[in-house]
């Protein structure tokens, strides 16, 4: 079984307003259409049974909404397809409440953006819904690192998750991009060992921009390094479709040199532990 962690899906009325203007921040192009049917015809292609889709709420207004969604989602969910994350975000009001309807109606996590959301990764805001998460059972799936579509600073770089990690234990904190995306050696350095899950969502070369200069990613050498520093039983598959093929990155990922056990473990394993499958 394969489980892609990081995915993204758009709602089809506003699909392919937000792909376009995701790709313009980003200057990269999708590899799909941005919508569930997208995405369910991409998996199939790639053999990947199920994709955990993230949602970014930008606005705390927009965080019941996008949870009444996942509830509605994870309902039917049946074991393989999509399995939708909530969104919370740092202005959101109730979290504590909102983070438990969350976990009683079977949503098994939520994803941050701090660069979106406009906030510091050690914020006291932060800190306070990721203990309030972990109380709940919940994954945290954080992006970390520079973002392709935002201009530095980066607001979740390795060092403020060392802050996070000094006032607040979280046993399912997920680090997208490898633990911070172009902050690699800091990641491994930094966070290697202290419990941390990583996905390995837009990291592996080649990628190219809309103008065809490549965007600076992980050789294979480097990636399986990292692997391994992290330990395979921390990192989870993740491809971050659109902005990745899932087809190339389970490619790329099968000719990196891992060991059967530790793809299994990166490629299944991890993943239905933290999502309890
Ligand atoms: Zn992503």
């Amino acid at each position: 079984m394969r489980i892609d962690f990081h995915t993204h899906v758009f709602p089809d009325r506003i699909a392919a307003r937000a792909v376009e203007k995701l790709e313009a921040a980003g200057d990269i192009r999708a590899l799909s259409d941005g919508t569930a049917a997208g995405l369910a015809a991409s998996m199939a292609a790639a053999g990947i049974d199920i994709s955990v889709t993230l949602p970014v709420a930008t606005a705390g207004r927009q965080v019941i909404s996008i949870n009444d969604g996942a509830l509605e989602q994870v309902r039917t969910f049946s074991g393989r397809g999509l399995l939708p994350f909530g969104a919370m975000h740092p202005e959101f009001g109730d979290y504590r409440a909102e983070l438990k309807r969350l976990a009683r109606g079977g949503v098994r996590g939520i994803k941050l953006h701090p660069d979106y959301q406009g906030v510091f990764f050690d914020d006291p805001r932060i800190l306070r819904i990721v203990d309030a998460a972990n109380e709940q059972g919940l994954v945290v799936v954080t992006h970390a690192g520079a973002d392709i579509g935002f201009p530095p600073p980066a607001h979740c770089t390795p060092e403020r998750v060392l802050a996070l990690l000094r006032a607040v234990r979280p046993d399912k904190l997920v680090l997208a991009h490898m633990g911070g995306w172009q902050m690699w050696d800091e990641a491994g350095e930094a966070l290697a060992g202290t419990g941390v899950y990583v996905d390995t969502a837009f990291v592996l070369a080649p990628h190219a921009h809309r103008d065809g200069r490549p965007v600076d990613m992980l050789s294979p050498e480097r990636f399986t390094a990292l692997v391994r520093a992290f330990g395979a039983d921390r990192v989870l598959f993740g491809t971050d479709s659109p902005w990745s093929d899932q087809c190339g990155t389970v490619r790329r990922i099968e000719a990196c040199g891992l060991t059967e056990a530790e793809r299994r473990a990166v490629f299944q394993d991890n993943a239905a532990r933290l999502l309890g499958l």
